[in-house]
């Protein structure tokens, strides 16, 4: 019994990391406990998606982004001002020209 709730939890696991290797939270800045609280908060606020709810569309965000990503501007990373509520399709959307992952949800 033990075991197989093992193997479940290794393959939820595994889930996990792929999708994490997708956007790329292999970096410190999204282990940080700052960055999760700042998140936790951000979400309880802005609970939908934001480039759905410009189409009028009801849609739970799972993901907060930054509107310009922490590459270019690592000083904004932690600036409410600079994030955005987003579900995970229009994060795929958004984050292609970054990640080379082949989001391919056909959209619109
Ligand atoms: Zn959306």
């Amino acid at each position: 019994m033990q075991e197989q709730e093992r193997k479940r939890r290794d393959a939820m696991r595994k889930s996990q990391q792929r999708y994490n290797a997708n956007r790329d939270e292999s970096d410190k800045f999204y282990g940080t406990a700052a960055w999760r609280k700042l998140r936790n908060v951000y979400i309880r606020r802005h609970p939908l998606c934001s480039e759905c709810e410009k189409h009028h569309r009801v849609v739970p965000a799972e993901i907060v982004d930054h509107i310009i990503p922490r590459k270019r501007a690592p000083e904004l990373s932690l600036k409410w001002q600079n994030l955005r509520a987003l579900c995970r399709a229009c994060h795929n959307r958004v984050g292609d020209r970054v990640s080379r992952g082949g989001g391919s949800e056909g959209v619109g």
